[in-house]
């Protein structure tokens, strides 16, 4: 089997195959990125079935997303000796999936109800009902309840120690009620009823017989109640072995413990620990850079990671003056290197820490006609849920009469939409009005308040059509969310607040752009019809494109070339993580308050921002851009400190004066980052990549490489071989 492996191009080293070979007992498997954990799970599956003779049905290999899931499948089924119908067979899925299985193989009928909209629209007017509207958002209660269920309790178990806990409490048990009487379950659901069920004896002991190899990956994101589930079922074989990575938990939000990987051998006093520290995925500069930023974590197993690659290229920084000028640059840039057939489009990642931070890069890929595809969100940002009803304002304010706008205009008032509209329709047809919305006014379903309301809603779009559109959202901004954002009710969940006012800053920054409403409308309006050209083009092609994704969704995988972009502070780490009380919300009060920590806040970015660049095999760009939303940025601290630059200011306040790493250091002077190098001329600066005279320009650091401590003429020799800037050529 092993040469079979090796002639397939596999060849384990020394502790992947003990760890693929190990049994039968407990296994933890611990490797920083890219040492082959997954690898080693893939041939274990395989060795399993086609040395051990196991049975695939018997094997249950837990993944993290159903793509995994679905490449693990592929990957099994490429191992020598396994047959297409045996890859199959092996039991690759997610925990939901295991779950879903498990319930419905119990005789559960109960439909999913998985649409997160929907779940907020119920639990809104639910919350309506109770007349607990004004002090909670659904957003909310329906966050803590999950993380409240994610440690196997149910909404029963809810404190009701003060009078928040109990109408918090009362809100939840009406949202149980509904899906109960509607026979349905969310995500939540069913991962809970599944792990009850498994206190069922007659329901475990058959799946404990059956499955008698147990494998996990990315085992550090699994959270109480996974956890629980895996040692359950594997409770009487125990043949569990898990892999994963401590530097990677980057779903504590989720509920995921970063001590069940920490303390796995302490549970399970016999198991095995084997550490992998060949990393084959990265160049080792890369992986150096990786390795110093999350070395500066103090809740970590120390780790040592060399690198089977080439020493490679040096990670390449550049500080843009703002998240505008960085996407044009970025764009450029990887246009070039697919231009000068460095690269394919598919060898490309564009990594963000936000949802709402690929903004700006989203609009250069399309205006440029760039292939890419954008995982999980996948929408223009102007049609985002909490970004649409806005645009359709300014939209309505243009077009009074653009039908398809107002449903999104309604939604605010709480007026039923589709009732509205069928109101408006049947009214229009009878007599057509300039603003149909007018029609409303004389709804007699409606209360004479929320006519009030309707008319006051008319006012408000007929005023922004002459507005700057800066200035328009910034009156919708007051209009609808002002009251909410500064209220400190505790019910709030600090996670949703600033998703909506990050939203909210960078419609914006977007905003500010234009002169006026029509022409910020025309580039939204063109921007969603070119991106739907190119989803269609797109899927009729050969699915080239650059991947655009947060950081989150990359994890567990790889690409050539690794653009990491908003690498400044208030981005990475991200704002809510900085120089802040503990977020005063309910989840603290109902969990066990994991997240609450300031330092393990600012640990768990650190983590994101090791996942980020441990994504790159052979390049990495990583850009800061000097100001977001308006106000000045500095470098992320994470590449100062790794770089063993000190940040000019003290944490939390922005510098925007703030050099690049590299910057301020002597090269040869300081330690390198991952001293694991093994070239020791290696030099902490960036060399540049453009060569501009302009002084104007701000490209690839070039003048912050005058101080760099680099002798003149090694300057000019780098700067000479380097092109003009995309800006200045
Ligand atoms: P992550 O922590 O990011 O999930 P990982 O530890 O799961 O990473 P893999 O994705 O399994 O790492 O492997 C990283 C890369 O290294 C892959 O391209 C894989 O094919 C390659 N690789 C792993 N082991 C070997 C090996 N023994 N020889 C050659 N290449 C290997
Ligand atoms: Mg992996």
């Amino acid at each position: 089997y092993f040469r079979a492996l090796e002639q397939a191009g596999i060849l384990l080293n020394k502790p992947q195959l003990e760890a693929v070979r190990y049994g039968p007992g407990p296994l933890l498997t611990l490797a920083g990125a890219g040492c082959g954990k997954t690898t080693v799970l893939a041939a274990r599956a395989g060795y399993l079935m086609a040395v051990r003779s196991v049975s695939p049905s018997s094997i249950l290999l837990v993944t993290f997303t159903s793509k995994a899931a679905a490449e693990m499948k592929e990957r099994i089924a490429l191992l020598p000796g396994i047959r297409p119908a045996a890859a199959r067979a092996v039991q690759a899925r997610t925990f939901h999936s295991f779950a879903l299985a498990l319930l419905r193989h119990q005789g559960v009928t109960e439909d999913i109800f998985g649409d997160t909209q929907a779940q907020h629209t119920v639990m809104k007017m639910l919350l309506r009902q109770l007349r607990l509207s004004e002090a909670y958002q659904p957003e909310t209660l329906l966050s803590a309840l999950s993380a409240w269920k994610a440690e196997g309790r149910s909404a029963h178990e809810l404190p009701e120690t003060s009078q928040e806990e109990r109408d918090a409490k009362q809100a939840l048990l009406a949202y149980e009620d509904w899906k109960k009487e509607r026979q349905k379950m969310d995500f939540d659901d069913i991962l809970l009823r599944a792990a009850r069920l498994l206190h069922d004896p007659a329901v475990l002991l058959p799946l404990q017989k059956r499955f008698a190899y147990i494998m996990v990956d990315e085992f550090q994101d699994t959270n109480t109640l996974q956890y629980e589930m895996v040692r359950r079922l594997a409770a009487k074989h125990r043949n569990l072995m898990v892999v994963g990575d401590d530097d990677q938990t980057i779903y504590t939000f989720n509920g995921a413990r970063q001590e069940s990987i920490l303390q796995f051998d302490k549970v399970y006093k016999d198991a095995k620990v084997i550490t992998l520290n060949i990393n084959y995925r990265s160049d080792s500069r890369i992986l150096g850079l990786g390795s110093s930023i999350v070395a500066k974590n103090r809740k970590r197993r120390a780790k040592r990671l060399v690198s089977a690659g080439r020493e490679g290229l040096e990670p390449q920084f550049l500080t843009p003056s703002n998240p505008e000028e960085e996407a044009i640059h970025v764009v450029t840039h990887l246009l070039r290197q697919v231009e000068e057939g460095a690269l394919r489009y598919s060898d490309i990642a564009i990594l963000h820490r936000t949802a709402s931070g690929s903004r700006s890069i989203f609009e250069q890929l399309v205006m440029r006609d760039v292939p890419f595809i954008q995982y999980g969100a996948g929408t223009v940002f102007y049609d985002q849920s909490l970004i649409r009803p806005l645009m359709d304002h300014l939209r309505l304010a243009l077009n009074p009469r653009r039908m398809e706008c107002i449903p999104s205009a309604l939604g605010p008032l709480y007026v039923p939409r589709e009732a509205g509209m069928e109101h408006i329709q049947k009214e229009e047809k009878k007599q057509a009005k300039k603003y149909p919305l007018i029609h409303l006014t004389r709804w007699e379903r409606l209360r004479d308040f929320q006519q009030e309301q309707v008319k006051e809603r008319i006012r408000l779009i007929k005023s922004l059509a002459a507005m700057k559109p800066l200035l328009a959202v910034q009156e919708m901004r007051r209009v609808f969310y002002d009251k909410y954002l500064e209220s400190g009710d505790p019910g709030t969940w600090t996670h949703y607040k600033e998703t909506l006012q990050e939203s909210l800053e960078e419609l914006e920054t977007a905003a500010r752009r234009f002169d006026t409403v029509e022409e910020f409308v025309a580039f939204a309006d063109e921007l969603s019809e070119r991106h739907r050209e190119m989803e269609s083009l797109r899927n009729a092609a050969d699915g080239d494109a650059v991947s655009l994704m947060t950081i989150h969704r990359a994890k567990g995988l790889e690409f050539p070339c690794v653009y990491l972009i908003g690498a400044s502070e208030g981005i990475l780490p991200h704002s809510t993580s900085l120089g802040k009380e503990s977020p005063e919300d309910l989840l603290t009060s109902v969990t066990s308050g994991a997240q609450a920590d300031p330092e393990q806040l600012l640990e768990e970015e650190r983590r994101l921002a090791y996942v980020a660049v441990t994504r790159a095999k052979q390049m990495l760009y990583i850009t800061s851009p000097a100001a977001n939303h308006g106000k000045p940025a500095a470098v992320s601290r994470f590449l100062l400190e790794a770089y063993g630059v000190k940040p000019s200011v003290p944490s939390g306040r922005p510098n925007p004066h703030a050099q690049h790493p590299g910057a301020q250091a002597r090269p040869g002077t300081q330690a390198k980052p991952g001293a694991q190098t093994r070239d020791s001329k290696a030099r902490m600066i960036t060399v540049p990549v453009w060569n501009c005279s302009s002084s104007a320009c701000s490209a690839w650091i070039r003048k912050d490489i005058k101080h760099s401590g680099y002798a003149r003429n090694e300057i000019a020799a780098a700067a000479e071989s380097a092109p003009l800037c995309p800006l200045c050529s």
